[in-house]
């Protein structure tokens, strides 16, 4: 039910208990009223009744006085015998219209009756004794109502005298019907005549039908009439009735009732109530239809208020709600409108904080996602190519850690708005998050963007004044343009992030996107990914390639080199995937793996006879990490090994770095007694002092060297030259890459110590590895080829294979 409705009902009950009450009243009071005025009417009737009673007994009286002093009757009354009597009484009875004519001696006893009734038989007492006596005290005759064998008379008693008393005569005039008729002829009133005798009610005389008259004699109703007017049922009938005692007899009391029918008492009101009822309708119309406006007027508002609030829920904050009046309801519609206004506000904030850089105020990643599928709808519309520009500065962290990071943040601030001066209104440049920034270039191809580039970097590359600081902020751009360099946002994105690190790598300040690079970036992407789970599941394997003596001609050590069989690019190079691992983080769980798998097969091999001392690649990262040192010699003394066992190589590009750092790692390893080895010597430009200072064994000639040590004379300077300057250094010297006999004869006439290629063997599972030493042993190759004479090797007990 809706508030207005129930407004409307409320009010409405209201209006109709309110007039109700007062309708009722009225109509009460006015009832009332007309009751009393019927009340009064009886009164008066009463006061009539008796006048007429009274009068008619005065005339009774004067007849009967005449009668009682006729001469002749005397005569008959003093001499006469009954039947005389008798016959003067209904004589003289009819001249004077008397119903009942009878005469008491003076001894008060009956003597003689006009009319045969048993209470009036000669000689009986007569029934009204009080009469007698108020006639001896009074000259007029005495008179009475009275009740005589079932009828209302008047009675009038007159003493006779000749000249003495010599009786009475009594004469009855009937209270009838007729009587009843001439009262009500004066009154206007119902008159009835009611005998109470022992209980026993009769109603001797009346104006009211025949079955009313028993209805009235009934004694309760009666019993409600007394001296008050009261209304009384009457044969279905209402009437106001009145009560009024006429006389009492020996054994009975004569009431008169007087009646007013209640219709006659309301004739007037009956109108008067159509009257009020008509009035009342009225009125009740008029209230309902003023509640309706009223309830209306009260709603209209709040309604108006509740469709507010709806468009507001609906997120349409443009419409203001009316503000009619300036009561309660008014000044809510005002608080309506400052709520959506306030609503308003706060999501524009919002929107605009999510949509923007808190630092700079530039668009954030977001915005520029948004702007960037527009570009693309509308570049696909026009044909015209736009290009992103992707901003990184360089060394920012540097700047952050050095100088703190509110003067980081004030660089960032100073950048944005060197961007924002030389992007066209069109463009957007935005922050994406640290010291990234992106400019987004309408209507602009691949020499538009190289061209506002360049202007970057000159803008940028200025220096930037910080709290009296002059910081030289560079950057690195990368390009990419659409559609050339990708059809959908995201390919943009990616794409000129990937062209930004290639200027990072390369140490150049612009690159554009090459097409291909996205796909080799997420092929290595995906590949540290089975990388991981690779290291997980322990999937790496270890191939072995063995290194020859070339004074003995013996076997005395491997190399392990890592394999990574790939379940769907198939055997994975470990040149291909070590950087991979080097970038990612994992480098350091890898060598961890590798550490354990060559030691324990080193383990496996004595075990089996076979003493043998094996080389490890370690990365440049490794030796950044101080634990490793720990690790290593955890890890040999779980194998029962000594660290003459092991040697590890450190490419020369990696111990160039020669960080203090990493010199005390290697010199902690050495202590152990293993042995290091420069890989790859001759690619890194190692000087001579730092070799010196170097905590190193030996001396891996690169294979780039060797490989075609026969046919460059270059190259055979460059090896025997450094055999020489190794062994004058007291360090072992080892060629990798011997492919053919020559190369293995020219490093012998070098004295070169070591030797390890293709001619001996190629890197082999450890099966097969097992297998080609056994072959050697069994096959061309002197016994004492495969004798382990390496003194090391004595001095870890192992048995040799000769002897085993
Ligand atoms: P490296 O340490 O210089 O290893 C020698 C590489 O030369 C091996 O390639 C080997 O198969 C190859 N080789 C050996 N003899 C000959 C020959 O006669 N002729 C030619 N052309 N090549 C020969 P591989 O196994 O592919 O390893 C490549 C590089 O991967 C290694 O170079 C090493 O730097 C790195 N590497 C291998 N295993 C590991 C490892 O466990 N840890 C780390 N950090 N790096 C490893
Ligand atoms: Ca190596
Ligand atoms: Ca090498």
């Amino acid at each position: 039910m809706t508030f207005r409705t129930r407004t409307f009902l409320v009010l409405l009950t209201l209006i109709i208990i309110v007039e109700g009450t007062t309708f009722v009243a009225v109509l009460n009071a006015t009832r009332s009223n007309f009751i009393e005025q019927g009340a009064r009417e009886l009164s008066l009737g009463r006061v009539i009744f008796d006048n007429a009673i009274d009068s008619r007994a005065s005339e009774l009286a004067v007849s009967v006085g005449v009668l009682a002093s006729d001469f002749g009757f005397k005569g008959v009354v003093a001499a006469g015998d009954e039947a005389t009597i008798r016959s003067a009484l209904i004589n003289h009875g009819s001249r004077i219209n008397a119903d009942l004519t009878f005469l008491v001696g003076r001894d008060g006893r009956v003597r003689a009756s006009s009319r045969e009734l048993p209470v009036l038989a000669f000689g009986s007492p007569f029934p009204f004794e009080a009469l007698l006596a108020t006639g001896r005290s009074r000259p007029e005759p005495a008179r009475a109502v009275v009740s005589i064998s079932d009828s209302a008379m008047q009675l009038v008693v007159a003493p006779v005298r000749a000249p003495d008393l010599v009786g009475w005569v009594a004469v009855g005039f009937a209270i009838d019907d007729v009587l009843a008729h001439r009262i009500q002829g004066l009154t206007n009133l119902q008159v009835s005549f009611v005998e109470v005798r022992r209980n026993d009610t009769r109603v001797l005389a009346s104006t009211l039908a025949e079955g009313d008259r028993s209805g009235l004699a009934s004694a309760t109703t009666l019993a409600d009439v007394v001296t008050e007017p009261r209304v009384i049922e009457l044969g279905g009938q209402p009437m106001l009735g009145l009560r009024h005692h006429l006389s009492t007899g020996p054994d009975y009391n004569l009431d008169v009732v007087l009646g007013l029918p209640m219709e006659e008492v309301l004739a007037g009101y009956a109108p008067l109530r159509m009257k009020l009822i008509g009035i009342m309708i009225l009125a009740l119309a008029l209230s309902a239809f003023g509640a309706r406006l009223l309830a209306r007027t009260v709603s209209q508002p709040l309604k108006g208020l509740a469709e507010a609030a709806r468009r507001i829920s609906r997120g349409n904050y443009r419409e203001t709600v009316a503000v009619g009046s300036d009561d309660e309801i008014g000044t809510l519609a005002q608080a309506f409108n400052s709520m959506q206004q306030g609503i308003r506000n706060r999501e524009e904030q919002i929107v605009f904080q999510a949509q923007h850089d808190a630092l700079t105020g530039l668009p954030n990643r977001t915005l520029v996602n948004d702007r960037l599928h527009q570009s693309i709808r509308r570049s696909q519309r026009s044909g015209r190519p736009f290009s992103v520009l992707m901003l990184d500065l360089n060394g920012f962290k540097d700047i952050n850690d050095t100088l703190g990071h509110a003067t980081g943040d004030q660089v960032l601030v100073q950048v944005a708005s060197r961007l924002e001066r030389i992007g066209r209104d069109c463009d957007t440049v935005a922050r994406l998050g640290g010291d990234e920034f992106l400019i987004l270039l309408e209507d602009t191809d691949r020499s538009g963007a190289r061209a506002t580039a360049e202007r970057l970097i000159d803008s940028i590359g200025a220096t930037v004044a910080v709290q009296s600081m002059q910081i030289r902020a560079h950057i690195s751009v990368g390009i990419a343009c659409f559609p050339i360099h990708g059809q959908s946002a995201e390919e943009i994105l990616r794409r000129a992030d990937i062209a930004m690190y290639t200027a990072k790598d390369a140490e150049q300040y612009i690159a554009e996107y090459q097409v291909g690079q996205d796909e080799d970036h997420l092929r290595r992407l995906a590949l540290v990914n089975d990388l991981r789970d690779a290291l997980d599941r322990d999937e790496l394997k270890l191939y072995y390639q063995p290194k020859m003596d070339l004074r003995t001609g013996t076997i005395t050590a491997v190399e392990a080199l890592v394999r990574w069989p790939h379940p769907v690019h198939g055997m994975i190079p470990p040149d291909e995937f070590v950087p991979l691992a080097e970038q990612s983080g994992y480098i350091r769980a890898l060598t961890h793996a590798v550490l354990v798998k060559a030691l324990s097969q080193v383990q496996r091999w004595r075990n089996d006879g076979l003493a043998m001392n094996i080389s490890i690649n370690l990365s440049a990262l490794d030796l950044l990490d101080e634990k490793l040192p720990d690790i290593v010699e955890g890890l040999l003394s779980r194998y029962s090994l000594t660290g003459k066992v092991l040697t590890l190589e450190i490419t020369e590009s990696a111990v160039m770095k020669d960080t203090a750092y990493a010199r005390g790692v290697m010199e902690r390893l050495r202590e152990q007694g293993i042995k290091l080895s420069i890989d790859d010597f001759g690619t890194g430009h190692a000087s001579l002092a730092q070799l010196k200072r170097l905590p190193v064994d030996e001396l891996k000639i690169d294979k780039s060297f060797v490989m075609d040590l026969p046919g460059s004379a270059d190259d055979a300077a460059i090896v025997r030259s450094t055999i020489e300057l190794g062994h004058n250094m007291g360090l072992s010297v080892t060629a990798e890459g011997v492919e053919t006999d020559q190369s293995r004869n020219m490093l012998t006439e070098f004295h070169c110590d070591v030797i390890q290629g293709y001619l001996l063997s190629k890197p082999l599972p450890e099966d097969e590895f097992v297998t080609w030493m056994r072959g050697r042993h069994a096959g061309a190759v002197t016994p004492d080829q495969l004798a382990l004479t390496h003194d090391d090797l004595e001095d870890t007990g192992a048995r040799s294979l000769q002897s085993a």
